[in-house]
């Protein structure tokens, strides 16, 4: 076989490869219909489910980019901590516990929990993602006039927020924020909540920079797993003591069990505790 033709069989082969959308099958070699690996060892984080990963926007001005022969290196992640960095916020410091919902604000369900909050004659912390934001301004902007409270929970739910370079996590931070201020000018961001829970230590004096506290939780009854409304309600009435944040989701796919839980919950929790205001 002559040189050319090799040549010519490398660069077919490399072409065939580059086609590929999948950069896990360069990297590794997994087989098509191979099971896609966990994304890490570590304790099952809260979060949403993995369809609500909101879209990527496509970036408009791009060109068809040329075929790469080499697929570019994997991001350098830093590793998670094996523990919760210490300076989190996980209690209200009052007897009052304080109400959490996560990776919204959704037109499908932030209303409605609006309404239950409203009342009730309590407010709640609402921590929003960038692109929901972008989406639904109006359901931030309903949020603030209602008197309840804004944590920046990342632009995409990126759940490796807190291992990226720190240049990159704040530029997400600037960017969730810069949204909701077009969707609510002069609004307070007193928070910032990693997504999962998945805290780096390098992450919190970003935020702290950006004027953010880092919020995390004490009570977390793993709704967005959608158990049925009594599991939801049940795991928070039996672990939830004075002081303490609930976390739950307003976002992130079908919170009807969310919802159904919270028309019990919010009066209960205001009866036993009271709802106080994240300070
Ligand atoms: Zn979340």
């Amino acid at each position: 076989m002559t040189s050319r033709a090799v040549s010519a069989i490398c660069l077919s082969l490399l072409l065939a490869l580059s086609g590929c959308g999948d950069p896990v099958r360069h990297v590794v070699g997994a087989g098509a219909g191979g099971p896609v690996p966990a994304a890490s060892g570590t304790p099952a984080p809260t979060g949403p489910e993995p369809t609500s990963a909101p879209k990527p926007e496509p970036t408009p001005s791009s060109p068809p980019r040329p075929v790469r022969p080499t697929p570019p290196p994997p991001p350098k992640l830093r590793p998670l901590p094996k523990q919760l960095p210490a300076d989190l916020r996980r209690n209200t410091g009052v007897r009052a516990v304080a109400l959490t919902f996560d990776d919204g604000p959704s037109p499908a369900w932030t209303p409605q929990l609006l309404d239950q909050l409203r009342a009730a004659h309590v407010t709640a912390t609402f921590c929003v993602v960038g692109v929901q934001v972008k989406r639904h301004p109006q359901l931030v902007a309903r949020i603030v006039r209602e008197g309840h409270q804004l944590c920046n929970h990342s632009w995409r739910h990126d759940m490796d927020l807190g291992r990226r370079p720190l240049a990159e996590i704040r530029a997400d931070l600037v960017r969730t924020n810069r949204a909701i201020q077009a969707a609510a000018p002069g609004a307070k961001v007193p928070f910032f909540r990693q997504p999962g829970g998945r805290w780096t230590g390098e992450e919190i004096p970003v935020a702290r920079q950006l004027g953010m506290r880092p919020l995390h939780w004490s009570v977390d009854p793993q709704d967005w797993a959608r158990p049925a409304p009594p599991v939801i309600t049940k795991r928070v009435t039996t672990t939830v003591r004075a002081g303490a944040v609930v976390l739950m989701h307003d976002g992130g796919g079908n919170r009807a069990s969310t919802m159904a839980a919270c028309r019990f919950l919010i009066p209960e929790l205001k009866r036993r505790y009271g709802v106080t205001r994240l300070r």
